[in-house]
């Protein structure tokens, strides 16, 4: 098959440049599903790139699909430059704080009267607007009236991975064959790009879109044998999608959202991680150790309540009470 490619002018730069967002489309015969996906939303979570690169290779070799399947390599042309020595660090926009996955704040009011497309298409092209709405607009109106989104991030600088799916229909995601699912519904929506899918006229439509953000590696890294495996995954998932069929046959854990935390290091030093993302850790179970030079003490560290590690955020000289991990309370 053959891809349309547009491209999307995204932020003009003081010497001129132009950064933008490109988005392949593969159009089949048949009118539905509508599948969007995109990566690196966020900039140190590159390996969803790499992941796409996979699929538009894939579906140029297809001579037809279900529906159309959209997709944004790169959906933060802005973040990904963001770099500080050997490392991506471009979650938020440096001049402002905002996290560049919380920028996806719904009008519901004004879509409702305009449509989706019609109304995110009409905010992209306004003049004078934050490049944070600029992004958000531009992205909306790339993904609006998909009946499938899949939103591809990392988690961390070690993490197992875990998909975020809207509750109502999350088995949809079951063949990504993720190690944890965190549903959650319309009282609970952030401002992410995935839950701006879902606003709250779907709280009565038997059919709304199913959507997720999917946390599939680690931050700043491409891993050939890590890549083929979720590649697989995807595939099974598309495969699924295409043949309308739910496929259930993993058990995942699956948690609400609601009991997903970050544990901050509740004291200061030099931190040894004792467990690996994907353990439970037992309430009194030591889980780290941390090294504190300046009285030449090493501490064991325990938790008062039972947790399953997701994830560790990765740097570990500690400052007291800042984020060291994503855990799930039990
Ligand atoms: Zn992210």
């Amino acid at each position: 098959m053959k891809y349309t490619k547009q491209t999307y002018p995204i932020q003009q730069l003081p010497t001129g440049e132009i950064l933008s967002i490109h988005a392949y489309t593969f159009t089949g015969s048949q009118k539905r599903p509508k599948i969007y996906l995109q990566a690196n939303l966020h900039g140190p979570e590159i390996f969803g790139t790499t992941l796409l690169e996979k699929c538009i290779t894939y579906l140029e070799s297809q001579e037809d699909i279900s529906g159309s399947v959209t997709i944004v390599p790169t959906a933060n042309p802005i973040a990904v430059q963001h770099t500080s020595y050997n490392a991506l660090t471009g979650r938020y926009n440096p001049m402002t704080g905002t996290d560049w996955n919380r920028i996806f704040k719904v009008n519901s009011k004004n879509i409702e009267e305009l449509g989706e497309q019609k109304y995110y298409t009409k905010q992209a092209k306004k003049h004078g607007q934050t490049i944070e709405d600029k992004l958000a607009n531009t992205l909306r109106s790339i993904s609006a009236g998909s009946s499938h989104i899949l939103d591809i991030h990392t988690a961390g600088s070690n993490s197992v991975p875990h998909v975020f799916p809207y509750a109502k229909n999350w088995e949809v995601f079951l063949p990504l064959q993720a190690e944890a699912y965190l549903l959650w519904d319309e009282k609970n929506t952030m401002g992410t790009f995935d839950d701006s899918h879902i606003t709250h006229w779907h709280e009565h439509n038997p059919n709304p879109p199913a959507t997720c953000a999917w946390e599939v590696y680690h931050h700043g890294k491409n891993d050939l044998a890590v890549c083929e495996q979720r590649w697989k995954q995807l595939k099974t998932w598309l495969e699924s999608v295409w043949e309308d069929q739910e496929k259930k046959e993993t058990q995942p854990l699956v948690y609400s959202i609601q009991q997903l935390h970050n544990l901050p290091a509740p004291i200061a030093g030099y931190y040894t991680w004792l467990v690996k993302p994907g353990t439970t850790v037992k309430q009194g179970e030591i889980y780290a150790s941390v090294y504190q030079p300046w009285h030449h003490k090493t501490i064991k560290l325990t938790h008062d309540k039972d947790f399953y590690l997701l994830g560790n955020y990765g740097i570990d000289a500690m400052k007291e009470g800042e984020w060291i991990a994503m855990i799930i309370e039990l």
